[in-house]
């Protein structure tokens, strides 16, 4: 999650790689959008405060830029912020949005660009609501919403292995990858994380679609498939990296874990010991461990400890199983 010194940094010392570059010439530009379109993003314009319905609309979904289609924010991270302008606290991406320092009119401010085609967009500034503090104020024509509609939630429960098979087969869930969050150190290695000295724990990264299956749901079969009231112990794997974790996104999110964990508390015995933390990073683990129990179905792993585990959760969740 970007905050207001990784802007800074950004604009200081240079952007990250976007995914692709789209560039055109003023006229090509100028034959795809509208003259309004043109003068705000191509131009370096601003629109009038309140000028579009786009700042009361909430719905679920996606903005991308309406230069080059990339997608830049989700619903999710949009907020009323009062000014008039579409406002969110956090791009889809960290190399979604560019940073530029900017001084005319006699301000220092950070103008925020499209980072694929350098659409301009509006300006970033550091008193958004938390967790990132940051308020991106965009310019609604600089956007267009896009209804389709996928988010991610990130999850620890023991050995991505397990956690890994039982949400690849929800209804809604979209993919699963396994990796590592909530360490010291970027791009960890499987080795690393398994000292248990880089304070990573064993993740999934489940993109999902909450119009078939929510977010409530996703963390109450998280929680009834994993044993979330050991600390730092999973069955037989011993270690900070087997925590029981779930991330956050937003403050709703945040809130909901809450609320989620207080109702499963009543169907166990000891006290939950899940930790509900702010996604900062998911990181990718090595090929090998990415769709592992599909891969292995007669693995001795797959079999002792991974089937049991499917057996329980298809007895548990018959009706949301693809
Ligand atoms: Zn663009």
């Amino acid at each position: 999650m970007l905050k207001w010194l990784d802007v800074i940094k950004y604009a200081n010392n240079g952007n990250p790689a976007p995914d692709k570059r789209v560039e055109k010439t003023e006229k090509e530009w100028k034959a795809l959008l509208t003259e309004e379109q043109f003068n705000v993003t191509r131009l370096k314009g601003t629109e009038h405060a309140f000028s579009s319905d786009l700042c009361s609309y909430f719905e679920p979904g996606r903005y991308t830029c309406v230069c080059c289609g990339t997608a830049l924010f989700d619903s999710d991270t949009k907020f009323e912020s009062g000014t008039g302008w579409p406002s969110f606290t956090q791009p889809i991406q960290e190399n979604a949005v560019a940073y530029h320092k900017d001084s005319t009119f006699g301000m220092v401010r950070i103008e925020a660009l499209c980072n694929t085609c350098d659409a301009h967009l509006g300006h970033v500034f550091q008193d958004g609501p938390m967790p990132s503090g940051l308020r991106y104020c965009m310019n609604a024509v600089s956007l267009k919403k896009v209804d389709v509609s996928e988010k991610k939630v990130d999850l620890g429960g023991g050995c991505f292995w397990c956690t890994e098979a039982i949400f690849q087969r929800l209804k809604g869930v979209i993919k699963v990858e396994s990796g590592y969050s909530g360490g010291k150190i970027t791009n960890p290695t499987y080795r690393e994380v398994c000292s248990g000295a880089t304070g990573h724990a064993e993740m999934i990264e489940v993109t999902y679609n909450p119009n078939e299956i929510s977010f409530d749901d996703l963390l109450r079969i998280h929680l009834s498939t994993h044993n979330p009231t050991t600390v730092d112990e999973q069955g037989a794997d011993q270690g900070s990296q087997y925590r029981s974790i779930i991330f956050y996104r937003t403050e709703d999110e945040k809130q909901a874990a809450m609320k989620v964990i207080d109702e499963v508390q009543k169907s166990y015995l000891d006290m939950i010991v899940t930790q509900i933390e702010m996604f900062e990073h998911f990181y990718k683990a090595e090929d090998y461990h990415q769709d592992y129990y599909n891969k292995n179905p007669d693995g001795g792993y797959c079999q002792a400890i991974i089937d049991p585990k499917l057996s329980k959760f298809r007895e548990l969740y018959n009706d949301k199983i693809k």
